[in-house]
Formats: structure tokens, sequence, C-alpha cells
């Protein structure tokens, strides 16, 4: 919760951040995806060149064995002049072999075609290091010869003979690799017992990273090698990651703007209350309450206000209905008061007459658990209770009219001062008034604003005025904006009072730069002096 919240105070970079972390991933997951794939789609491109290669050295093999057959079917396995003579125009016809020999079960060479060639060999192998194929009808090994190496073809054409065919897989058929791998890689023929016999495509140093695909023929004993060098494998071929990053990119700009503003969506002015509740931003603000006869200063009302972030301050009026109706009022009535407390010590210190006043919802009032709370949390401060008055309105009945006169009774004998607010326009009259038994009396700012103008204005306060009197209770009028007003309000008998005529509600600093002021000038008259 605070992490979101922290994240609410600062909601442009936050969304920014967010967007954009978003939009990164999409593009790590499309780049991390992508080149998988790619990988993937590489890896069965190189399989299927060294398929295609693989099949055509097949084919050579097919074409010597089958020639091999039909020159058994001629019976041309003898070494006279004449089959020797067939021999070689049977290998000049042919492209793929460069030669063939007559030779014992063995392998032991009894004469060759181009009996020049046997000069050639790098050594020759037996019928044992030969691989019989799966059929069983031939051979296969590798001819070692001076100019490389070849593929020997062994048929047996009976008993004591048997011919062979040396099979010149030319490095063309193995030339399969497209043109950005050519030079980073090799193709490669070899038997299945690791001899190989041909190779294409430049030498590839074994001491770098090299892939390597092998396919295996399932026909005869032999497969190809694919040798890549890794760096040249993953630059290949990679066209499509543009497109898919384009896409990925996109896709992270939707899903991260979708994100941001559902998670960023506007807050309700609730949630938005409690933020501003939980960052002390819900701050008290201090209208003097001073003497009508001589304008000190003699207290001051606590009225809360919301500071928003941008500076601007919110009244009241825009927010208690909403901290009422949604239990916030009592964290929001303690933190008023500790943190008033906490500023206006030092005047509460200096003046041991100075009152502060603080508005308590009914509810809370009367809950349980108000009065500790409230003793510890002034206990705490180190102030004497005397100087802390409770506001209760009379705007709102008390559902509970006994228990709200135990409170107050409960409260006044543990030294704190109870005031009844809004006197005057509340519902439940007088009647309230005197069972509640409080210590003040505050007259509202409609009558105060009637009482220059309007005869019975005066005399419902001096009606009230008496009241107070006979429960003996002070009385304090409010919203006195005028020099008028005080002289009446003295004439009714009343000698406190509150309004824009001395100053509307402010921040604890320049409150107390205004009681200073008037403590050192020793005004004895209201001056129509407002505040800023
Ligand atoms: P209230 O307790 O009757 O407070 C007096 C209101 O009258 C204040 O309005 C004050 O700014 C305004 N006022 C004082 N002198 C003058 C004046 O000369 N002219 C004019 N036009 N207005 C004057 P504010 O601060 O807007 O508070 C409105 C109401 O919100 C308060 O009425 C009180 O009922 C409630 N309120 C304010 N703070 C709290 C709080 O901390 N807790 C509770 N429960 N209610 C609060
Ligand atoms: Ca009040
Ligand atoms: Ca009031």
């Amino acid at each position: 919760m605070t992490l979101r919240r922290n994240y609410l105070h600062w909601p442009g970079i936050a969304r920014a951040l967010l967007f954009l972390g978003s939009v990164g991933m999409f593009l790590a997951g499309g780049y991390l995806a992508a080149d998988y794939l790619l990988d993937s789609q590489r890896e069965k491109q190189l399989n299927e060149l060294g398929g295609l290669a693989l099949r055509s050295s097949e084919a050579v093999i097919d074409y010597g064995v089958s020639a091999l057959g039909e020159f058994s079917d001629h019976e041309n396995h003898s070494c006279m002049s004449g089959p020797m003579q067939k021999m070689r125009l049977f290998v000049y016809r042919s492209n793929f072999i460069k030669d063939l020999r007559v030779v014992r079960p063995d392998a032991s060479v009894v004469c060759s075609a181009f009996s020049e060639t046997l000069e050639f060999d790098r050594g020759w192998v037996g019928r044992d290091e030969m691989l019989e194929s799966e059929a069983g009808n031939f051979r296969l090994f590798q001819v070692n010869q001076f100019m490389g190496t070849a593929l020997g073809v062994m048929v047996d054409l009976d008993h004591e003979h048997s011919v062979i065919g040396i099979l010149g897989v030319d490095a063309s058929l193995l030339d399969v690799l497209p043109d950005e791998l050519r030079g980073h890689g090799s193709v490669s023929l070899s038997l299945t017992d690791g001899k190989q016999i041909s190779s294409a495509g430049g030498a590839v140093d074994p001491r770098e990273d090299l892939l390597r695909f092998v396919v295996a023929s399932d026909k005869y004993p032999i497969e190809t090698l694919v040798s890549v060098h890794a760096d040249a494998f993953h630059a290949w071929n990679r066209e499509p990651i543009a497109p898919i990053m384009l896409l990925a990119g996109l896709l992270g700009a939707v899903f991260g703007a979708l994100l941001s503003r559902n998670l960023f969506r506007p807050r309700s002015l609730l949630d938005r209350f409690d933020f501003a509740l939980s960052q002390g931003r819900i701050r008290p603000y201090f209208q003097p309450i001073f003497d009508l006869g001589t304008g000190k200063v003699v207290g001051a009302e606590i009225l809360a206000r919301w500071i928003r972030t941008d500076g601007s301050v919110l009244p009241p009026g825009r927010f208690i209905e909403l901290a009422e109706q949604n239990g916030r009022i009592p964290e929001m009535t303690w933190s008023l008061l500790s943190t008033a407390l906490d500023e206006m010590k030092p005047l509460l210190r200096a003046e041991p007459d100075f009152r502060l006043s603080i508005n308590i919802a009914p509810s809370h009032f009367v809950s349980a658990g108000f009065r500790g709370k409230l003793r510890d949390l002034v206990k705490k401060a180190d102030v004497p209770p005397h100087q802390i008055t409770l506001e209760i309105t009379e705007r709102e009945n008390f559902e509970d009219p006994d228990l709200a006169t135990i409170c107050v009774a409960n409260l006044r004998g543990h030294g704190f001062n109870v005031a009844i607010d809004d006197v005057g326009i509340g519902h439940s009259g007088l009647s309230q008034i005197q069972r509640l038994r409080a210590d003040t009396m505050k007259i509202d700012k409609f009558f105060v604003d009637s009482v220059t103008l309007d005869s019975t204005a005066s005399s419902m306060i001096a009606m009230l005025v008496r009241l107070a009197k006979e429960m003996d209770m002070d009385v304090v009028a409010e919203g006195i904006e005028e020099k008028a007003q005080v002289d009446a309000l003295l004439e009714c008998g009343i000698t406190k009072g509150q309004g824009y005529i001395v100053s509307p509600p402010i921040a604890a600093a320049p409150f107390l730069e205004l009681f200073a002021a008037r403590a050192a000038s020793g005004k004895l008259r209201v001056a129509a002096t407002r505040a800023a």
C-alpha cells in the first residue's frame, strides 16, 4: 500500500516508468523469443541442407552400386585385355566412377582399370575395415589417395571375385551452404566410422565456437556434418528480427498504456483524502478567539485544512462530510490535535490562560475510548486539560442525550472545557444546551451577521447570554467581520469573539506571529486588521 501510495505521489513519473518498462520488457521478450525462433529456424534449415547434401551423396552411391551390378552382369571381371578395355570405357563414360578394380573377397587388388592409379593409393583397406550396407549386398570404405579421399564401394560378384568402384563425391555436391555462411562453415560427408570422404566450404577453425549439425543416412552408413561458426550462425538470416521487434514494441506500448491507465486511474476523493491524511497534509489552521473589549487573543479554534501538493488549501466544507461518512473523523481529529498541541506548545506554556479549541463530531465525542485517548494525548503533550476546549456542534442531535451529558460531565471532571458550537441554528433547541451543561456557548455567525441590522437578532443574543449566565457558561460570538458588530455584541454582554475582523483561520507560524504582534502592541481595542 505504501509503495503504491509513493508511486501515486509522482503519477507522471510512475506512469512514464511503467510505460517504458512495459515497452522494454516486451522488446526484451520479443528479442529473446525472436532469437529463439530464428535459431530453431536456422537449425532446421541447416539440417535440411545437410539432408540435401546427404541425398546427393546417397544418389552417388546408388549410382555406383547399380553401375557395379551392371558391370557384373556382363561378367567383365576378368583382368584380360578385352574386359579391361571395357572397364576403362565404363569408367570413362561414368561421371562418378573414377576407377574400377577387380579384387579378391579380402579386398586385395587383382587388377585396376587404370593400373597407374594404384600408385596414387595411400594405403588400402581390408574387407574387415569396410562398412557393410544394411542390405549386406555391398561395402563402403574410405579410399585414401594422394589427391584426396574418395569413396570405395565393393560388390561381391561371386566367391572369388569382387569388384570395387572408386567413387568421387565431388565437393560441389556438398556445396549447400547459403552465401552468408560460406567462408564461416563447411559441409562434409563421412562414413559412420568417422572417416571423411569429401568436404566443401572453407576450413573451419575448430578452436572457434562451432555449431555442428549431423544428418545420418538411414540407407547407407554415411552421414553429413554441417559445421558453422556460432557468430555467423546467429548473424545469419536476421531480417525477421526487425518486424518482430516492431510488433513487440507496439504490443508493449499498448500494454504499458493500458496498465498505467488502469493503475493510475483518477482516484476517488476518499482515496486522495486518505493519502493526504497519511501524509500529514490534513493540517490544523488556527483562528484567534479574542477578547472583544481588549482585542487580546485568548485562544484559538483548530480548523482543519487540506494542504494539496500544489500548495492550494481546501476548506473543511470540501471533505469533512466525506470523512464523517467514511469513519475517518477520529483519525483526522487525533492527527489535528496532536499536531496542534505540538505547534502551540510554547504558547500554551507561556500563556496558561490561552485555550485551544477543537471541533469534535458528536458520534466521536460519545464513542468508547474517546476520553481515554484524549487524556493520554494531552498528557503526553504535557498540556493542562483546562487549556483544551472541545467544541460539539448543536447542529446535530445526540442519539443518546443522556450519554452525551455523562461524557460532558466526565470530561469537565477531568479539567477539559466543553463548548456548544453553532448555538441558535441547531435543531435541539435550548433544552439540549441546558441538559449538556457545557462551559461555553458559541453563538453562530447567523446572529452576529444580523446583530447590527435586526433587533430580533439582538434580543435572541441577549436571551442566550442570559441563559449562559444562569448556567454559568462563557459566551463566544462567531463570524465577526465588522467593528459595529463588536460594539453591538459588547452591548449584549458578550466579551469574547472570533472572526475575520481579527483573522481568518491561519497556519501555526502566522498565528504565532499574530499573537506576538498583538501582545507586543498591547492592543486594548479590536482593530479591523485582517491577517493574511
Ligand atoms: P465551525 O466550527 O462553526 O467553524 C467556524 C467556521 O466559520 C470556520 O469555517 C471559519 O473559517 C468560519 N469563520 C470564522 N470567522 C468567520 C468570519 O468572520 N466570516 C466568515 N465568513 N466565516 C468565518 P471553516 O474553517 O470553513 O469550517 C467550517 C466547519 O467545518 C466548521 O464550522 C466545523 O463545523 C467544521 N470543521 C472544521 N474543522 C473541523 C474539525 O477539525 N473537525 C470537525 N469535526 N469539524 C470541523
Ligand atoms: Ca467550531
Ligand atoms: Ca460554529
